[in-house]
């Protein structure tokens, strides 16, 4: 093996939440660590807004290695060469296809599906994915080792989730001997709580028990951990799970890999099959699998819109567009019901969320936050580096990593696009 230092390169992410994209180059070979499109990128951004300028796509890349299904994480990858090879988990493969077709894009590059803990070889690295826990299912950080140096990047991750036990794991028998420790910050400078899925999980019941009405919830779909909160939640306080066609697929594909996820089939959830859900899975270059919609329709386990209101004790998924579909089929919101938003609070200030709020408002009905974050607490990442123990420690993942380098040893600052030979 040679001994000539591996050279690391952030494109983006050295001074933002989002957007990472981290080169490894080792003896002329190259691996990228996710390819992540920035959180400022919107419908006006260009293809060459959003590719990093320091990021060469016209030579071979060994592997582009994704920690986790998260746009910040995964959404270059459509502008990216189709013979670039692809590594993720199994399931984060398959929520990244799903997202992708969703909004009516295509994967062109190949995938192969590492598994957490079993080493893997590409080109002079060595790479061994660990499973971790994070508001993204099958989220992992990533063992980097090459020319005799060792790279851990910790992807992003929390403690607080219903996998808080394998972060605890990897901070009782940390990796050894690590050279760079990319970090991710995302919560330092932030003030709030950070509960456990545990602790929302009795909120939830506690508000499901105590509405007399509907409760309607605002949830990504793909945050699995929250999924399963909630419906627990239902189980105990006797209410159905009313979940749209796109959860209902996530739920089922995912099954297919982790037998213990709730899917439709299971006691207290129901599909509801409304036209706009109903209209992405008929459309060839969105969803395109009309078959599934009848098979959720004749399961036994469906309703429609119109029916929403004749199921008693419901919590039912609500996005806007869902809303504007139930409201159409004669759904009306009552003072007696309540609406629950479990996401970032920031998204609460869109458009289209003003607008939801402004009719459970004026419905008179209650409205509730109840959500954690998907990130490691300040103390809980000052604790992981110092278990770590690195020799350089490089901040990513954060607009505040320069206010809060001092509670990290062997800080290394890097800016998006520097070149730092590890020495
Ligand atoms: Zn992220
Ligand atoms: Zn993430």
């Amino acid at each position: 093996m040679s001994g000539s230092a591996p050279v690391l390169t952030i494109h983006w992410s050295a001074s933002e939440i989002g957007g990472n994209c981290i080169e490894i180059v080792c003896d002329g070979h190259r691996i990228l660590l996710d390819a992540g499109s920035p959180l400022w990128a919107d419908a006006s951004s260009t293809d060459e807004d959003l590719l990093p300028a320091t990021l060469n796509t016209s030579q071979p890349m060994n592997a582009l290695v994704i920690s986790h299904p998260h746009q910040d994480h995964f959404g270059l990858l459509r502008l990216l060469p189709d013979d670039w090879p692809v590594w993720s988990g199994a399931p984060t493969e398959v929520l990244i296809r799903m997202t992708a077709s969703r909004a009516g894009h295509s994967i062109r590059q190949t995938f192969q599906n590492f598994v957490s803990r079993a080493a893997f070889k590409v080109g002079p690295f060595s790479i061994t994915p660990y499973l971790t826990d994070h508001s993204a299912f099958d989220a992992h950080m990533l063992l980097v080792e090459c020319a005799n140096r060792r790279i851990l990047y910790s992807g992003d991750f929390r403690r607080t989730g219903r996998k808080a036990a394998l972060v605890d794991q990897i901070l009782r028998s940390p990796p050894k001997d690590i050279d760079v420790l990319l970090l991710e910050g995302t919560t330092l400078g932030r003030t709030e709580s950070f509960p456990t899925e545990a602790f929302l999980e009795e909120q939830f019941v506690a508000l499901f028990r105590d509405t007399p009405g509907r409760v309607y919830v605002t949830w990504s779909a793909q945050n699995i951990d929250r999924t399963v909160t909630i419906y627990r939640a239902c189980k105990r306080a006797g209410r159905t799970l009313i979940l749209d066609l796109y959860t209902v697929d996530v739920l089922e594909k995912l099954s297919a890999l982790h037998q213990s996820l709730p899917r439709l089939g299971w006691p207290n959830i129901t599909a509801v099959v409304t036209s706009s859900m109903k209209r992405l899975y008929q459309n060839s270059k969105r969803l395109n699998d009309p078959a599934f919609v009848s098979r959720c329709a004749k399961s036994g386990h469906a309703t429609s819109a119109a029916k929403l209101s004749s199921i008693p004790n419901s919590v039912t998924m609500l996005r806007p567009s869902l809303l504007r579909d139930f409201l159409q089929k004669g759904v009306s919101l009552e003072p007696r019901d309540a609406w629950v938003f479990s996401m970032w609070s920031g998204y609460l200030q869109t458009a289209e969320y003003q607008e939801t709020r402004r009719l459970f408002d004026a419905a008179g009905a209650t409205f509730a936050k109840i959500h954690t974050s998907g990130h490691a607490s300040a103390s809980d990442l000052e604790e992981f580096s110092r278990r770590i123990a690195p020799r350089h420690l490089v901040p990513i993942h954060s607009f505040e990593w320069d206010a809060h380098l001092a509670g990290f040893p062997n800080g290394w600052r890097l800016r998006d696009g520097e070149a730092f030979p590890i020495p």
